[in-house]
């Protein structure tokens, strides 16, 4: 094969068409600043409207409870650093879990640094929250809970709605990262007592460095950029046009598309995982089985470098990740593996791919080959695994 098979979707994904043609026009013609009287002005605003309306509708919230943001970092920043300026009166206790982000666990580390105190709740061997644990972890001063919907390495599905429900019933914030479960799985903030909710438009076919921060209507939450009267004075800064259209018309396609966007997508996870499962030996799911992405498969095969697999893959012109791509580059395994119970030495050895609706069984069959053929290769090459074939004789 020599087209590149993409399965790092969770990295970021390829523009759709409707995008790439919604953002066209604001890049060329229509490049009037929103804020203006004119009507080269009205029509940015015009489009800008328009997308808060679809993407309030998306989630259930109202238009002026989205703020656009240059991404889901910045979402996750500001959700964190704001609250707890705006609430510190209140208490300076913050609870997240041990497998976020790092957009929220270095934010978390920032504000502990300026005298809040984090607690990182932990997770089952599925990478689910321990619900008794976050119970616990509540004082009397705690004013956030930041736990994230879906994670962005094993794909585990958070119990979301009893989170919210927990937060509630103490009267404490809620905010959830869901950039990898925002137009993935149906979301919808009332139902799931969500107060504030990250998003970013490059994990559903998006341009990238647009996103938005959903604040629930009441909350005192400061402004994290200022300057002008931009996002209701919240958010200073011409906006950013093109990117807010290309993610609404993103946003229109993955909605219309989900239910059948995730039927295929998880025949083919499940496709993925039972090849990998029953023709190689010595590796292990990582992540639920059930509540997961329907576009997650993440495994850790034994006495290998993820790395190593990483390049090789390359080289067969397979676009695939070990954790994060935030964490690649870094020598200690990800930290979402450690958090799982998974020994450094395990943790090393695993791959993450993650789907789209485009990809083909033909794509998924070759690989499965390929890493079929470069696990037994690496293993081959390992002193590790020699040893471990003797005793096992
Ligand atoms: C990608 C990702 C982010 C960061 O979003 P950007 O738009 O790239 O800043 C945050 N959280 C999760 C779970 C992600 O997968």
């Amino acid at each position: 094969m020599d087209k590149i098979i993409y399965l790092d979707n969770a990295a970021t994904t390829r523009m759709s068409k409707e995008a790439v043609d919604a953002m066209l026009p604001f890049l060329a013609e229509h490049y009037g600043n929103a804020s203006s009287i004119y009507s080269l002005g009205t029509e940015s605003k015009k489009a800008m409207t328009e997308v808060r309306e679809t993407i309030a509708r998306s989630i259930g919230a109202a238009p002026q409870e989205i703020y656009f943001t240059g991404g889901g970092s910045e979402a996750d920043n500001w959700a964190l650093v704001a609250t707890a300026e705006a609430y510190a009166d209140k208490g300076k206790h913050i609870i997240t879990s041990k497998i976020e982000h790092h957009a929220v666990l270095h934010t978390c580390e920032y504000l502990q640094k300026r005298g809040f105190e984090i607690t990182y709740v932990g997770v089952d061997e599925n990478g689910i929250l321990k619900l008794d644990e976050l119970k616990k972890a509540i004082r009397p001063d705690t004013i956030l809970i930041s736990v994230m919907f879906a994670n962005n390495e094993i794909g585990t599905i958070q119990p979301i709605k009893e989170i919210g429900e927990i937060a509630k019933e103490r009267g404490i914030l809620f905010h959830t990262d869901a950039v990898q479960a925002y137009c993935h799985v149906p979301i919808n903030v009332d139902e799931y007592h969500i107060d504030m909710l990250s998003a970013s438009a490059h994990k559903i076919n998006g341009p990238k460095g647009i996103g938005f921060l959903y604040i629930r209507k009441g909350i005192k939450i400061r402004s994290f950029i200022h300057g002008g009267q931009q996002e209701r004075g919240r958010r200073a800064g011409t906006e950013n046009i093109p990117g807010i259209a290309g993610f609404g018309a993103a946003v229109d396609k993955a909605v219309a598309s989900m239910e059948e966007r995730m039927a295929r997508e998880t025949e083919l996870r499940d496709y993925l995982i039972r090849r990998i499962s029953e023709e190689i030996p010595y590796c292990r799911l990582n992540g639920d089985r059930a509540k997961r992405l329907p576009n997650n498969v993440n495994f850790s095969f034994r006495f290998i470098e993820g790395e190593s697999l990483l390049i090789m893959l390359d080289m067969k012109g397979i676009c695939a990740s070990s954790g994060s791509a935030c964490t690649s580059g870094s020598l200690d395994p990800s930290h979402v593996m450690l958090a799982i119970g998974l020994p450094h030495e395990i943790a090393h050895g695993s791959l993450r791919l993650t789907l789209s609706e485009e990809n083909t069984r033909e794509e998924l069959d070759y690989a499965v080959d390929s890493i079929k053929e470069i696990v037994a290769k690496l293993r081959k090459m390992s002193p590790l695994y020699e040893d471990f074939v003797k005793k096992s004789k």
